[in-house]
């Protein structure tokens, strides 16, 4: 990144990780100095510290209508992830068929795209498509279970463009055939609600750092009953579900920003949608060539993503971050070469939408004066690189309209 020339910050990347809330590191600081003890062991200085942890996962289940013994304390959404695929797997030897979508987390996409060489043996993986909003067709879904399939593992939110996937119909439609369910809901978890009560997953992924509690600490959800081979071996911790001593600091923080959530709810689903839809609406009328990337209603209340077309995201991002805004541009730079988002391409946004292409993702900590601020900062910052780029000068010159541009670059 360029260097910020301002000392403001203005944080709007809350899809990639949020801050520790106060109350969070509050509850925490005491497990890094007095309270340290094991929580496995059995004297009273240990057995105070296994006492919050049991609190923690206490809050943690009610957020999300589970019970206690059914939360398996993880390293991060990526390690709940791959322990629900993997335990699915070795738990259904005779099954290898998995369905998925193209627009996974890499947590997820990149694990079931490196199955065959990780276990050694073939695997069938669906990556089932989108529409151009992002969503998902059931019917599609439905012809692609078989009796062979053992996992379907969908998310719940999308981390780039906030769509939210049917999840409570698709796991009734899997648990009807037999088939185990996992939801990667990092991105929903605390900011809509979910009760796995009316909700028959067998799996379901959270991570800390998502919704204002540390990173380094998540969770897998494990239905009572449901099959269950362990990722990490070792101890006994976690009843025998996953090896190696708890983070404890971590876990009781996440038990706070849990209880945090809770009573977040209804701001982040008012209050935060205002703020998200006033930036997005300004952001669409007051810059040409913009459009929304995602379903306008079905999606989270904190993200949206817009495209600018003719533009490098990633320039966008360098000039915004001189200003002191924080965002993610949909396009990483990959060996010199700028390859959109697989989300995007999963969608069809065209390479000059999709290059160009800006995530803001807020949270409860954001306020209507950052909104104006970028919505502010924002136009010139679009029509100065627009000036410089050799795309839009030609589209406007009426040399290469949107549709004629095979620009792969
Ligand atoms: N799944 C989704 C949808 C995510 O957005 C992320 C992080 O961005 C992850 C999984 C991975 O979570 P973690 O960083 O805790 O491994």
């Amino acid at each position: 990144m360029s260097g910020n020339e301002s000392t403001k910050v203005v944080y709007m990347d809350n899809n990639a990780t949020t801050r520790v809330a106060p109350e969070v590191l509050e509850v925490m600081l005491p497990y890094f100095s007095d309270l340290y003890g094991n929580p496995s062991s059995m004297h009273t200085f240990g057995g105070q510290v296994g006492a919050a942890v049991i609190k923690a996962r206490k809050n943690i289940a009610s957020l999300i209508g589970a019970s206690p013994d059914e939360l398996v304390f993880t390293s991060c959404g990526t390690e709940s992830d791959s322990t629900a695929i993997l335990s699915a797997l070795q738990s259904l030897p005779g099954k290898r068929h998995i369905v998925t979508t193209r627009v996974e987390h890499p947590a997820v996409k990149n694990l079931c795209e490196t199955l065959d060489t990780l276990t050694g043996h073939k695997h069938n993986v669906t990556q089932l498509p989108v529409e151009s909003d992002g969503t998902i067709d059931l019917q599609k879904y439905e012809e692609s279970l078989g009796d062979e399939t053992a996992i379907v593992s969908i998310m719940w939110a999308n981390n780039e463009t906030g769509v939210i996937f049917p999840i409570a119909e698709m796991a009734r439609i899997a648990k009807s055939r037999n088939i185990l369910f996992h939801t990667d809901a990092v991105q929903a978890v605390g900011k809509v609600p979910i009760n796995l009560a009316e909700v028959p997953v067998d799996f379901l992924s959270i991570s800390g750092h998502k919704l204002h509690a540390p990173k380094g600490v998540g969770v897998l959800y494990v239905r009572k009953g449901t099959p269950f081979v362990p990722f990490m071996i070792g101890g006994h911790q976690e009843h025998g579900r996953r090896g190696g001593t708890e983070n404890v600091a971590s876990i009781i923080g996440l038990g706070m920003a849990c209880e945090l959530a809770v009573g977040h709810m209804e701001e982040e689903n008012t209050r935060v949608k205002a703020l998200r839809d006033k930036l997005e609406n300004g952001l669409l009328t007051s810059i040409p060539n913009a459009m929304l990337n995602g379903h306008k209603d079905q999606r989270l209340p904190n993200t949206t993503n817009v495209s600018f077309e003719f533009v490098e995201g990633e320039s966008i991002l360098l000039h915004m971050d001189r200003y002191g805004i924080c965002a993610s541009s949909g396009s990483a730079c990959t060996s010199g070469s700028l390859e959109p988002s697989h989300v995007l391409r999963a969608m069809g946004v065209p390479f000059t939408a999709a290059h160009g292409s800006i995530r803001f993702s807020l949270s409860i900590y954001n306020t209507e004066e950052e909104v104006d601020y970028i919505l502010e900062k924002m136009p010139p910052i679009i029509a100065n690189l627009r000036a410089m780029s050799p795309f839009w000068k030609s589209s406007h010159q009426g040399r290469v309209g949107k549709s004629q541009c095979k620009c792969e670059c």
